[in-house]
């Protein structure tokens, strides 16, 4: 068996050490008899795994006792219409901020629920960098102010949180939570698709202070209420069990490296060396503003976009797979997640090396 390097913006790679861990309790999870796909979400053997996932997440989060933690389905993108209708509470207005694809997508979808103010944008700057606070105009009575940590597409991520006062703060973590510590008290609502870096498709978490809750939209479907599966565990109906007990493997794997704290230093310097790489090399480029430039997701383009096709097939004979970018953006995109060994970033940046060598 010979595992590559992914860098897939998602699904992504999850940690071996997590797949061979499943592996073994695949057929006969700690002496059940069956498989965790297999069992009911309501029984003891679940329960035990669905409530240690949810202990562990607040554990490495900091989450207080005064936030619900939900395991949901639909992905970020059911995110983009749940938002609204469950935070709106009688408001008719709601900020955003866009920075990218991603806010542009739950702009869209708030648009069905209410007045959308878009507050600031980089659309202008072609997505390449974060509108200074000072010029973002914000309302001081929207319901909330909605934005994006981390642009999966353009890798762009904020490394600073807006002070929004008193007006709540909701975003889309979907590819940067669990990559560093966070001021949990500081969001009112955070969501994040689980396939970049939690765990598998098919599982949404969503963190909301409780205190926001009961409030939805006229019309909103039980489904889509995040205190109806608050009040329910997250049980409301069956839920993605064997997504939810995977996360809670890759919880158990982050807690042994370190927590947050030790993931963010690995993090921090797995992108910095990339971004080195790419800066010092002429035939290599970034379009993103240094200071904001994300810890998770690496766009790059070669001197020469005929290249790319040669690039992309030498890489993946290396091992190194994946890295095409997105059609929006093109050239290359390296997502480097948690479960990117350093070793990936190490040999990427050897193999490009020798590509530019031999092509510059
Ligand atoms: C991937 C992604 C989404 C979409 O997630 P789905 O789970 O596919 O709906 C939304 N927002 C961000 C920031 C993403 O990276």
């Amino acid at each position: 068996m010979s595992r590559c390097f992914n860098f897939s913006a998602g699904p992504a790679m999850l940690p071996v050490e997590v797949l061979e861990r499943a592996q073994q309790e695949m057929l006969d999870w700690n002496g059940s008899g069956m498989s965790v796909m297999e069992m009911s979400h309501r029984g003891k053997e679940f329960m035990s795994i669905a409530e240690k996932a949810e202990a562990d997440l607040r554990e490495l989060l900091g989450i207080p006792g005064d936030y619900a933690v939900l395991f949901l389905q639909g992905g970020a993108s059911a995110q983009f219409a749940m938002v609204p209708m469950n935070l709106l509470r009688g408001k008719t207005k709601a900020d955003y901020i866009n920075t990218g694809a991603w806010s542009k997508k739950a702009i869209a979808e708030a648009k069905h629920y209410c007045e959308v103010n878009v507050a600031a944008s980089s659309e202008a700057q072609n997505f390449t960098t974060i509108p200074p606070f000072e010029t973002w105009k914000l309302q001081k009575d929207a319901a909330y102010l909605h934005y994006t940590p981390n642009e999966t597409i353009g890798g762009v991520e904020f490394h600073w949180v807006p002070d929004a006062g008193d007006v709540p703060l909701v975003v889309d973590m979907s590819s940067t939570i669990l990559s560093r510590p966070i001021d949990v008290t500081k969001f009112a609502c955070i969501y994040a698709g689980a396939q970049k870096n939690i765990g598998p498709a098919g599982l949404t978490i969503v963190i909301v202070r409780k205190d926001l809750l009961g409030q939805t939209v006229k019309g909103t479907p039980t489904i889509l209420d995040y205190q109806q599966h608050a009040e329910n565990d997250s049980m409301l109906n069956t839920p993605p069990t064997y997504a939810w007990y995977l996360s809670g493997l890759v919880f158990e794997w982050l807690k042994a490296k370190g927590g947050l704290a030790g993931m963010a230093e690995i993090n921090k310097r797995k992108a910095q060396k990339l971004y080195a790489a790419i800066d010092q090399s002429s035939f290599y480029h970034n379009p993103v503003d240094p200071v904001c430039r994300s810890w998770m997701n690496v766009p790059f383009t070669l001197a020469n976009a005929e290249l790319d096709k040669p690039f992309l097939e030498q890489a993946a004979k290396r091992g190194l797979k994946t890295l095409k970018g997105h059609r929006s953006v093109g050239g290359m995109r390296a997502s480097i997640y948690n479960a990117m060994p350093e070793a990936g970033i190490d040999t990427l940046i050897e193999f490009m090396r020798e590509f530019e060598k031999e092509h510059a």
